[in-house]
């Protein structure tokens, strides 16, 4: 703190009480404390016996960094003014007497204002202070009034007030920012990402095969795709460990599928082992699959197209679901026919209207779904809807019914003769 150059060099003059009075304040930009008043106001004043206790202190205006205080005792009105400034405050009064340091007004007002420990009166009227603050944003605060004070307080509201409020933020330190982090991730401009590859008229099994694309601005869809396998090159690092994994399983089938016909109709006992363990390693994949979010569906013409990009306009968004559909069977009598289909059911739900594009693989409305077993997937192939007439319907429950139902739940449904 400065030691007052105002009482020193005037212990011995005396000025007006009108001119301005130097207060220096501590290090605390505004906060004028007890001690800075006893050391810096002259011993006379502040021993003074005079009788003047005001009762009523009124802020009458604040205009930038001057305050005027009124003050009311019984007797007498008087006006004092505040310079404010962080490092000093500047008091005189309109008394008009001749003072060492500041006059009885003055001198008293302070010890209204700053009662015992309260020391941050003038603060709250600097310029990042309550009181200038609420002042400006009124909605914002309750503003509370005695004879003697009038200090502000936030409003209950359900945001809090930056410095105004009691808050967590308060809390924050810099040891909060050495919490430990995510670290970012680079930004690239391309994505792996997996094919179910299936083909046309038929020709071979579905396999998975991996690719890349570019991304789009946005980052959420495919602009260009780039050519199969792209994504598997392990020096872009475009792939997590469990889609390395994929990578293999794919290429595994891969080479199984160049063996296997692509039909249950072809397929033969012959191929019975190689079959198996293809079925076995899509049952491998479905968990990895069902976690991508990139997964398409595309339809190979020739195995020599292998060699370029697929048409972005064949490549169809999908996603694969971990459940697998339980297989029932249903023979409907509608009179001079029965109708006879197979059905799927998830977790109870019936796949009405299900897609059956390729062995192995059910869709509907661009969810995929590998069947329950290579059994399943072999009738859900070759038992399409059929009509069966009346006529023909004991040779239809000998040869295809019975063992079906050694095997399958059959619904029948009697549909209900229409109302005439
Ligand atoms: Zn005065």
């Amino acid at each position: 703190m400065k030691t007052s150059e105002n009482f020193t060099n005037t212990t011995n003059n005396l000025h007006s009480s009108s001119e301005p009075f130097t207060l220096y304040l501590d290090d605390e930009p505004y906060i004028l404390t007890k001690s800075a008043i006893k050391e810096q106001l002259d011993p006379g004043i502040q021993r003074s016996k005079e009788a003047f206790w005001p009762s009523h202190i009124k802020l009458l205006s604040q205009s930038g960094q001057t305050l005027i205080l009124q003050l009311k005792d019984k007797k007498t009105v008087q006006q004092i003014t505040v310079l404010m400034e962080p490092d000093k405050l500047q008091f005189s009064c309109n008394c008009n007497t001749m003072v060492k340091t500041v006059c009885i007004h003055v001198c008293r007002t302070l010890s209204r204002l700053l009662p015992s420990n309260s020391t941050d009166y003038f603060e709250q009227y600097s310029p990042q202070g309550i009181g200038s603050i609420a002042v400006k944003h009124p909605a914002y605060f309750d503003k509370h009034t005695s004879s003697t004070f009038i200090t502000y307080s936030p409003k209950k509201r359900e945001e809090d007030i930056y410095r105004f409020s009691q808050t967590e933020l308060s809390y924050l330190t810099a040891d909060h920012f050495k919490l430990p982090a995510s670290t970012p991730k680079p930004i690239r401009d391309k994505e792996a990402l997996f094919i179910i590859l299936t083909s046309y008229r038929r020709e071979r099994l579905p396999a998975i095969i991996p690719c890349a694309g570019l991304l789009t601005k946005d980052r959420e869809g495919i602009k260009q795709f780039l050519p199969f396998l792209s994504g598997a090159d392990k020096k872009d690092g475009l792939m997590t460990g469990d889609q390395h994994q994929l990578t293999s399983l794919g290429l595994a089938m891969w080479k199984l599928v160049e063996k296997l016909p692509g039909s249950f109709r072809d397929i033969t006992a012959e191929h019975e082992e190689e079959l198996l363990q293809l079925f076995t390693l899509w049952e491998e994949a479905l968990p990895i699959l069902s976690r991508q979010q990139r997964l398409y569906s595309y339809r190979l013409g020739w195995v020599r197209d292998l060699k370029r990009p697929p048409h972005k306009q064949d490549m169809y968004s999908c996603r694969i679901s971990m459940e697998r559909p339980v297989l029932s069977f249903v023979l409907k009598d509608c009179g001079a026919c029965y109708h006879f289909y197979p059905e799927l059911h998830v977790r109870g739900k019936c796949l009405s209207g299900f897609l059956h594009n390729e062995p192995f693989i059910v869709s509907l409305n661009a969810v995929y779904y590998l069947l329950s077993s290579l059994r399943d997937a072999a009738l859900v192939e070759l038992v399409e809807k059929q009509i069966v007439f009346k006529e023909q319907f004991a040779q239809f429950e000998q040869e295809i019914l019975a063992p079906i139902k050694a095997h399958y739940k059959v619904n029948l449904i009697t549909q209900k003769p229409k109302r005439k």
